[in-house]
This record gives structure tokens, sequence and C-alpha cells, in this order.
């Protein structure tokens, strides 16, 4: 998976990117990233990428031309693909990124994300580069770097290679639209708390069990709206109408 980062502020995108389980992968080459500086692409003697609105309005709108150039470059570096990259530009009048999303995007090879700054950019820049937009959630950031870091850091841990065998990503929050159950580690107790014996047990279908339980348990109380879509049981649906008829009774 490679990624390319369209952005004013490059050295934020590799700090983060290069840390923890993102940084591995990076190191073991399962995954690049490559940022370009959309400043190096104006045609503006002083450097300037953004101008006032049209129209008039606060803050200042990124050019279109610094954006279109710095993206034939992203392509020029890329090369011939089978498959014409997707361009994501970060907004919050995008499509809410969610886990489903993420499972699509990881089977691409090549991503092209754009990161927006100030009021944002020139809408000619989203027509011409064809842009997917993307929101990362109901609020306004300053920039599109964090969203794009988001988006890399979540696709990377389902590209294979990416996790290590100890950290799997199919039985995490959001794989079947449930909650994942509670975890616990070391110590069995710890300021009057107790690890539930279940999981000492060592009966591996006893916790599964459990362990679906509380998700059900956890998902019902916190994100409702997952269960219509969870993947379930039988049995499980039953223990769910159960829970839901308590929660009435209550
Ligand atoms: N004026 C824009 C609007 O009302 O939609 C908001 C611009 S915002 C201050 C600056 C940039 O931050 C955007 O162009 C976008 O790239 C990024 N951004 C802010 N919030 C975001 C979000 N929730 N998801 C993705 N990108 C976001």
């Amino acid at each position: 998976m490679n990624f390319y980062v369209m952005t004013l502020f490059p050295e934020m995108i590799m700090e983060g990117m290069k840390t923890s389980i993102t940084g591995r992968a990076l190191q073991s080459g399962v995954i690049s990233v490559e940022t370009f500086n959309i400043r190096d692409y104006t045609n503006e003697k002083h450097g300037h990428v953004d101008d006032y609105p049209y129209g008039g309005g606060a803050g200042m709108v990124m050019q279109a031309q610094p954006i279109c150039d710095c993206y034939e470059a992203v392509m020029k570096k890329i090369g011939e693909t089978e498959k014409k990259p997707r361009v994501i530009y970060l907004t919050p009048q995008g499509k809410v990124f969610n886990q489903k999303l993420a499972s699509e995007y990881a089977k691409d090879e090549n991503i092209i994300f754009l990161c927006g700054h100030y009021e944002g950019v020139d809408e000619r820049a989203l027509e011409l580069l064809e842009t997917e937009n993307v929101s990362i959630g109901d609020y306004v950031l300053t920039g599109g770097e964090l969203p794009a870091m988001i988006m890399m850091d979540c696709i990377s841990r389902l590209v294979p290679g990416v996790l290590g065998k100890e950290e799997s990503a199919d039985i995490e929050s959001f794989h079947d639209n449930l909650l994942e159950y509670p975890q616990y580690t070391r110590p069995v107790e710890y300021r009057g708390l107790s690890v539930p014996s279940i999981l000492l047990s060592g009966h591996h279908a006893n916790i599964e069990k459990w362990r679906r339980e509380r998700s059900i348990e956890r998902t019902l109380k916190v994100r409702p709206d997952l269960l219509p879509e969870a993947d379930l049981s039988d049995k499980e649906r039953a223990f769910l109408r159960e829970l839901e008829s308590d929660r009435k009774d209550n």
C-alpha cells in the first residue's frame, strides 16, 4: 500500500506515521508514505498558495493551480497503473469514514490524499482531480493532515503484514458491527477489582460465549445503531431480545 499526501505541512504527516506500528510497517516496506508539499508547486513568485474568496467572506482559500500541479507530480511519480488511484479530499463535508470504508480502501495499491487548510480548497481543484470527499466526523479541524493520518493508520492495520500475529484486526470493535468485549491483563486483582473468573477458567468455548455476550451488551448500551447490521447467531439474537426487554422493564 502506497500513500501519497498532498499537504502544506509534510513534517506533520511523517512525524506521526513513523511512530509505533505504522513506523514498523514503513521500515519493513509493507506500506509507504510520500508527502508532496503543495507550496513547492505554486507559480506565485512569493510562494503564496491561497487567496481571498470570491464573493467575500472570512478566511483564505487554497488555490487550484498549486494543487493541480502537485497532483500531476504525484501521478508522474506513481507512473502507469491499471486502476486510476483514488484521490481523497479530507473535508468535513465528505462521507464519514468508518471501518467498512477502511476495508474497501485497504484493497487499493495507491491512495492519494489532499489535505486542505484555512477555509478549504477552490472547488475547481476538487472537480479537476475528481476527488472522493471524506470526513472523519462531524466537527471542524484546522487542516486535513490529522484526518489523513487517522485514515492511513486505520487502513494500514488492514494491510496484510502490518499487524503482527499477536495483534489481530479480526475481532475488534466494528469488525462485525459489534463493539469489542472488555479486556483485562495482569494482575488478577487490582484495587479491590477482580478479573471476571471465567477468563481464568481456561474453558475456551465459555470464554468465547462470555465475550460475545459482553460485546452485544456493550453495543446495545453505547451504540445500539450498530445492532441491526450485527452478525449474530439465533442464540445471540435471543440473548439480545432478553437484554432489550430487561432494559424496557427497568
Ligand atoms: N470551511 C470548511 C467548511 O466549512 O467545510 C472547513 C475548512 S477546515 C477549517 C480546513 C481543512 O481542514 C479542510 O479543508 C479539511 O481538509 C480539513 N478538515 C477539517 N475538519 C475535517 C473533518 N472533520 N474531516 C476531514 N477533514 C477535515
